[in-house]
């Protein structure tokens, strides 16, 4: 939930169960043996390297492959065509950004791998931190929380400070359905008016709604 996009899931490569996966492409049956060829040493070279790769060998068509591996999440296709295979290439998709492909020699494959695997779970990493940070607010007031809770379009989390009292938080509960979600570890220390009732707080809490 936090890591997909409109074509599906996007694991980070770190805990992907594949992290690549080898689409060998031909389209009549005499390219097909030197397609195979190259598929399988960069297959093995990438095992060699430690990655966990996965040729697809299915007989269905390129466009079908891609669309299915992108819904699985895999965080590298690796596409080999008859030309890739006439001058020792390959081409790295990232599923983070389909549009930066490289093509590389077969020999460079398996080095410049882990860093694009690395880049990938960086960008995984920052994006979600971006997206979080752009849906916590906040407020000052407990008019301004009932609003961000309201708006559909700023939904999200509502930090502030809490008196500590479990009355407070379940009248919260009970008017916006909001609840503490976590006391985050890193508290800003001192004190301010509780988010609710305004008695002094000296805990820094973030609200949600569950659904
Ligand atoms: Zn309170």
């Amino acid at each position: 939930m936090v890591h997909g996009d409109d074509a599906g899931l996007r694991m980070p490569p770190r805990v992907a169960p594949i992290q690549v996966v080898i689409v060998p492409i031909w389209r009549k049956e005499l390219e097909r043996e030197a397609v195979a060829t190259l598929a399988t040493e960069v297959e093995a070279a990438l095992k060699g390297a430690g990655i966990r790769v996965r040729a697809d060998w299915r007989e269905e068509r390129p466009g079908f492959k891609f669309n299915d591996w992108e819904l699985r999440g895999v965080p590298v296709r690796i596409e080999v065509g008859p030309r890739d295979a006439q001058n020792g290439q390959a081409v790295l998709v990232p599923r983070t950004d389909r549009t930066a492909k490289e093509t590389l020699s077969k020999e460079s494959v398996a080095r410049r791998l882990p860093e694009m695997l690395a880049e990938i779970h960086r960008t995984l990493y920052e994006q979600a931190l971006a997206f979080r940070r752009s849906r916590t607010h906040r407020v000052a007031s407990y008019d301004e929380f009932k609003e961000i809770l309201a708006d559909r379009a700023r939904m999200g989390f509502v930090e502030g400070w809490w008196c500590g009292d479990g009355q407070c938080e379940a009248e919260v509960k009970a008017e916006t359905q909001a609840t503490i979600r976590c006391l985050p570890l890193e508290q800003p220390g001192g004190s301010g008016p509780c988010i609710h009732c305004g008695r002094t707080g000296t805990q820094w809490v973030i609200f949600a709604k569950a659904y």
